[in-house]
């Protein structure tokens, strides 16, 4: 008998997502001979069969499914990708997940399925990053957007609201939300959670009733800041609809991104275990610090801080020299930016302010560096303490965890 046959009939056991985040998406290797997975750069595919092709293709455009059978076409789908969907899917748990050059052509693609549902209205609170609130706010796609408090989210529901959408820990604020209640208030309109801060390892969206969770995969999925990508966790119904929109604007990601992007979530549970035990511990410090006048963790922990200083953010940008001044995050080397300056300079000074984002807030994305180093390396930057300056949480040895609404 052969064994490894044997196995790929089984049905898959429920397994802990470290075991998922070294195995999913890789389930044929083995048959295939092979330890490492394949990256398959063809953009076409011979076939002989072009009457097959044609009913193929008609089904694809009648019904989303992935095409079975040999790949057509990159557009349409590349197996190297589809590895990477498969194994984000199972660490979210999700039926299916559709991936796309970036997190910004991901949300482009959800909101255009939409439309083409006649649905354009979208309700969403703040903060969110900032191309996000930006592509919502300019309603650059033919969307209208309606921004609300947590608690106001059922009441701003219409019978055309396609969409509600949130991050939770928000970017860049780090504020927390009751994902389930959100849910709750939605009814039967999706719920889009952002969950590039979480990641998987720290909360999975879907079991709190959201239906879409969407990742800037450049960032925790990818890891070392080489890649860039963005994916939708969601149910088989939806993916169909995504997979159509991709296929019709073409925002797909790059074999070798897919390829980048499996190999990252192997390693995704234990980066951002370690990378939350360095943040926590540099989020204490800072809270203790009295240079620093307001320190947000995550109630659920993760690699990012944020923090508000006394003095001039900017000379802490300028000042740093192990930690990299520079947007993006979750890569394994710790970063600094400056929101109002970057990350969430394209969004309204008064929505920014009203959202939390003032301009002392510094975000640190904390790495696997030594945290006496990362400790050494900010303690310099914060530069000599000033007289008259206190911190809110002086003394009490936990940093400021601020409530949903920071
Ligand atoms: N969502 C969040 C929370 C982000 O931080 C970002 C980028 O910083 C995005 C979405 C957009 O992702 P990308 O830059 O991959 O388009």
């Amino acid at each position: 008998m052969d064994f490894r046959l044997d196995a790929m009939d089984a049905a898959p056991a429920p397994r802990a997502l470290a075991t998922e985040a070294v195995h999913a998406g890789r389930e044929d290797l083995a048959g295939l001979g092979l330890h490492a997975p394949p990256l398959d750069l063809s953009t076409t595919y011979p076939s002989y069969d072009s009457r097959g092709e044609a009913a193929r293709i008609d089904a694809f455009a009648a019904e989303g499914a992935e095409l079975d059978g040999p790949p057509v076409y990159g557009r349409l789908g590349n197996p190297t990708v589809a590895r990477f969907e498969r194994a984000l899917a199972r660490l979210e748990g999700a039926e299916a997940a559709v991936a796309f050059a970036s997190g910004m052509a991901a949300l482009t693609a959800v909101l255009l399925a939409r439309l083409g549902d006649g649905l354009r209205h979208v309700v969403a609170v703040r903060p969110l990053y900032g191309c996000s609130d930006h592509l919502l706010t300019a309603g650059a796609l033919g969307s209208e957007v309606t921004w609300v408090d947590p608690a106001g989210v059922a009441d701003a529901i219409r019978p055309e609201t396609g969409l509600v959408m949130v991050e939770s820990p928000a970017n860049p604020t780090l504020a927390e939300l009751d994902l389930r209640a959100l849910a709750h208030s939605c009814g039967s309109v999706p719920l889009l959670a952002d969950n590039t801060f979480a990641t998987p390892v720290l909360q999975r969206p879907l079991e709190s009733g959201a239906r879409l969770v969407l990742h800037s995969a450049t960032k925790y999925l990818g890891g070392h800041g080489d890649v860039l990508g963005g994916v939708i966790a969601c149910d088989e119904e939806f993916a169909r609809k995504l997979r159509q929109v991709r296929f019709a604007t073409g925002g797909v990601l790059h074999p070798l991104a897919g390829y980048l992007l499996l190999r990252g979530l192997s390693t995704l549970p234990v980066r951002v275990k370690e990378a939350s035990r360095t943040a926590a511990e540099l989020a204490r410090r800072l809270a203790e610090d009295p240079r620093v006048s307001r320190v947000h963790y995550p109630r659920i922990g993760g690699g990012m801080v944020a923090f508000e200083v006394h003095g001039m953010p900017h000379e802490v940008i300028s000042a740093v020299r192990l930690v990299t001044p520079a947007v993006s995050l979750g890569s394994v080397d710790t970063l600094i930016q400056h929101p109002a300056s970057i990350s969430h300079r394209i969004v309204d000074e008064g929505d920014r302010k009203s959202a939390g984002v003032s301009d002392k807030l510094l975000r640190l994305s904390v790495g696997l560096e030594d945290v006496e180093d990362l400790w050494s390396d900010l303690d310099r930057a914060l530069g000599p303490v000033r007289e008259g300056t206190s911190n809110r949480s002086a003394g009490r040895g936990e940093p400021v965890r601020e409530a949903a609404q920071a």
